[in-house]
């Protein structure tokens, strides 16, 4: 019978109408992962997880064999903002968010390292990696992953060594990967249109390539290095459509999940999701 996907697909889905649905929702697009928001991306509100739901969740993703789902934490948490307050209550997110992941065992759950506000980039990696060391445990069945940022402001992980150091930094590091955001990259001066090996080849020298668990895949509106973190759909920003489906075919990359943040309505990830999965070599 057929071999295990060469990559998963997906996009990023609203859990207004419960867990399971959205399981369903992604077999009816076509794709075999997806991400969602643990919380209201800017307000920082919860969504109950009933048990009963995330059991269903669960069996359908088995039973249709999707690749591991990428939960994504709240915009506003932030491990390593200058005010205390604010660090105090990014580490009561990431704290729930962590016990209600649980309930969905295996999964990933990805989050943007935080700004470091001012003071100063290894500042806030010790702070994220303080962060990190009391909220995770032994024996916890998530895999954390920082998302590789665009470096814009103030933001920790634009350098692939800001992320190496906050693994480096954390007691359970065994328990972290890394989130590869394509535009967010490309946006922070890493040049996948003309140096996709060269990039990867830095990856693996830097973090490892065995750290990189998912990977977001969006375009961008704006050229390598401007550091703006602007999605744009898939083939219509600077990065292009020959240079995304390069890096969705890359060996290095194959097995790790694809989710889409692009700009687009239900048709559009429709579109992009059997897009992506038009380039895979077959079997
Ligand atoms: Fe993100
Ligand atoms: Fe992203
Ligand atoms: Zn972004």
């Amino acid at each position: 019978m057929s071999e295990k996907p060469r990559i998963y697909v997906g996009c990023h889905l609203s859990v207004t109408n419960g867990y399971e649905a959205m399981g369903k929702t992604m077999l009816d697009f076509g794709g075999n992962t997806f991400a969602f928001f643990t919380r209201n991306p800017r307000g920082g509100r919860t969504k109950e997880l009933p048990p009963e739901d995330a059991q269903a969740l669960c069996a359908l993703a088995e039973r249709e064999r999707f690749g591991p789902l990428v939960a994504h934490g709240s915009y506003t948490m932030n491990l390593c903002a200058a005010g205390a307050e604010t660090r105090a209550n990014a580490l009561d997110m990431l704290q729930k968010d962590l016990l209600r992941m649980e309930q969905l065992p295996g999964n990933y759950y990805n989050f943007h390292p935080g700004a470091h506000t001012g003071q100063g980039i290894e500042a806030g990696v010790c702070l994220i990696a303080q962060a990190l060391d009391a909220v995770l445990w032994s024996g916890m069945h998530t895999t954390v992953l920082l998302e590789t940022m665009a470096g814009k402001g103030t933001e920790v992980g634009g350098r692939f060594e800001e992320l190496r150091a906050i693994i480096d930094r954390v007691t359970l590091g065994d328990r972290l990967g890394v989130c590869l955001d394509t535009c967010h990259i490309w946006d922070a001066g890493y040049d996948l249109a003309h140096d996709l090996d060269g990039v990867l080849e830095e990856f693996d020298r830097v973090i490892g390539l065995e750290r990189l668990y998912a990977v977001h895949f969006n375009d961008s509106k704006n050229p390598c290095g401007s550091h703006k973190d602007r999605h744009e759909k898939l083939g219509e920003g600077q990065l292009g459509l020959e240079t995304l489906r390069r890096i969705a075919l890359h060996p290095a990359l194959a097995g790790r999940p694809f989710i889409l943040e692009t700009p687009n309505d239900d048709a559009g990830y429709i579109r992009e999701i059997g897009l992506v999965r038009s380039w895979l070599a077959p079997d």
